[in-house]
């Protein structure tokens, strides 16, 4: 992202979201999850550091079990139900941001892409991309 300054917005307006650094990271998850959420779709995020975001309007979170067996909150516009970022507890000092949501999200090109295995046929899998099978690590 060249942009040094990012905001983004759920579907309805009613939650908007502003960062003012450049994410430290960007990836695409093919999940089942992700998928369904998305509505087929993999998850495509940009990792942003947690004290780096501002929001305003009310989110809903619900906290699932992932597909690499963690508890994972989702976060997204209870109005409107766009799925916004994610919320990987206080371990994880980022969250992934769901780049579609982004006003901006011209500048989006994954360095990883996590659950190969459960890809679709028709997915896209960028060849320049870290590729793994399941999750990092
Ligand atoms: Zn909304
Ligand atoms: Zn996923």
């Amino acid at each position: 992202m060249t942009n040094p300054k990012q905001s983004g917005s759920c579907l309805c307006g009613a939650v908007t979201y502003s960062f003012n650094t450049d994410p430290i990271g960007m990836g695409q998850c093919h999940c089942r999850d992700c998928q369904k959420v998305a509505g087929g779709a993999p998850g495509h995020v940009v990792l942003v550091p947690k004290v780096a975001l501002t929001v305003t309007g009310t989110t809903k979170t619900i906290t699932l079990e992932s597909a690499s067996g963690n508890q994972v909150g989702r976060v997204f516009c209870p109005d409107c139900g766009t799925h916004l970022w994610f919320d990987g507890g206080e371990g994880l000092p980022f969250y992934p941001l769901k780049v579609g949501t982004l006003d901006d999200p011209s500048d989006y090109k994954p360095g990883a892409v996590l659950w190969t295995t459960s890809a679709q046929p028709w997915h896209i899998i960028p060849d320049d991309a870290a590729l793994f099978d399941k999750d990092i690590g």
